[in-house]
C-alpha cells in the first residue's frame, strides 16, 4: 500500500504547509500532532505500565471532556524519566514524565498539571508554537522529521529538540493563559484547584533547594517561566472561589495512591539524558 503512505505523506507536507500559513484546520492540527506523537515515543522512553497509564489517562479525558474542545481524541501517556516535566503536541497528545508523577502528593496536584497541558492544547499554543518553528532554521528539521519529507540524523535531532523546547516552551503569556484556563478545568472536573498551587510551591521549594540548574525539577521550570508570577495569579484566583465550594472539590483518590505505590515497586526511570 505505498499509495497510501504517498499520500499521507503529502497530506502531512500540506497541513505543514498550511499551518505555516497559518490557517490550518482541526484535521490537520491533528495529523501533525499524531505524526509528532509518533516520531515522540519512538525517542522517548515511555512508560509500559497498564495501571499507572489508564489513571493518567482517565483523569485526563476527565478534565479535556470538559473543555472546550471535548471533541479532539485526547491522549495522555507518561514518560518514563525522572526529569520533571510535561508537554503538549498540536491536536490533543499530552505528556506527563514519571519524574512529575512521583513528586505529586494527591490527584489534584497531578490534575492541575494536566489541566495545564489540556489549556495550551485547547488555546492552540501548541499549533502557534510549531507554526513559529516552521519559521526558523529548526522548523525545517521539525518539518522534516513531521513529514518524513527527509531522513536521517538531522530530522530526528531535530524532533529531538521539538519535544523538549519546541513543544513545551511558550511565552508568559500562554502561560498565563493556561494556568487560567487550569484553574478553570480543573473546578469544572470538581477537582480541588488548591493542588495547582502546593505543585507548584513543592518545586519551587525544590527548586531552591537545589541550587544551580534546579536539579531534576530545572526542566520544568526553563519550559514554564515565571513562577513567582505565576504562584501569584494562582493565589488570586484561589481568594476568589467561596470557601464553602473550595471545600467541595475533591483533593485524591484510591487510583491515585495506588498509582504511587505501583511506580515505587517498579524499577527506577532510565537516567535523564542531556537536555539539548
Ligand atoms: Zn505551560
Amino acid at each position: 500500500m505505498a499509495w497510501i503512505a504517498r499520500w499521507r505523506r503529502w497530506a502531512l507536507v500540506a497541513a505543514a504547509a498550511a499551518l505555516a500559513c497559518g490557517d490550518a484546520t482541526e484535521d490537520e492540527e491533528v495529523a501533525l500532532g499524531r505524526q509528532a506523537a509518533r516520531e515522540i515515543e519512538a525517542q522517548l522512553p515511555v512508560l509500559d505500565d497498564p495501571v499507572v497509564t489508564a489513571y493518567v489517562d482517565s483523569l485526563g479525558q476527565a478534565i479535556a471532556r470538559r473543555t472546550a474542545r471535548a471533541d479532539l481524541a485526547w491522549r495522555f501517556a507518561v514518560v518514563n524519566t525522572s526529569v520533571v516535566n510535561a508537554f503538549a503536541l498540536p491536536g490533543g497528545f499530552i505528556y506527563v514524565n514519571r519524574g512529575l508523577l512521583e513528586r505529586a502528593d494527591r490527584m489534584s496536584e497531578l490534575a492541575g498539571v494536566l489541566a495545564h497541558e489540556v489549556e495550551h492544547v485547547v488555546r492552540r499554543h501548541s499549533v502557534e508554537q510549531m507554526q513559529k518553528a516552521q519559521r526558523t532554521q529548526t522548523g525545517v528539521s521539525l518539518v522534516c522529521s513531521l513529514t518524513n519529507a527527509c531522513e536521517g540524523a538531522g530530522a530526528r535531532i531535530g524532533i529531538q529538540v521539538a519535544g523538549s523546547l519546541l513543544f513545551a516552551r511558550f511565552g508568559r503569556d500562554a502561560e498565563r493563559e493556561a494556568d487560567a484556563g487550569a484553574f478553570v478545568n480543573v473546578r469544572r472536573a470538581g477537582v480541588d484547584p488548591r493542588g495547582m498551587r502546593t505543585f507548584f510551591e513543592e518545586l519551587a521549594a525544590e527548586e531552591r533547594a537545589a541550587g544551580g540548574d534546579g536539579g531534576p525539577v530545572g526542566a520544568w521550570f526553563a519550559d514554564h517561566p515565571g513562577t513567582a508570577d505565576r504562584i501569584a495569579e494562582i493565589e488570586r484566583m484561589l481568594a476568589a472561589v467561596p470557601a464553602d465550594e473550595l471545600a467541595s472539590y475533591q483533593a485524591n483518590d484510591a487510583g491515585f495512591r495506588i498509582v504511587r505505590a505501583r511506580l515505587a515497586s517498579l524499577p527506577p526511570a532510565p537516567p535523564a539524558p542531556a537536555r539539548p
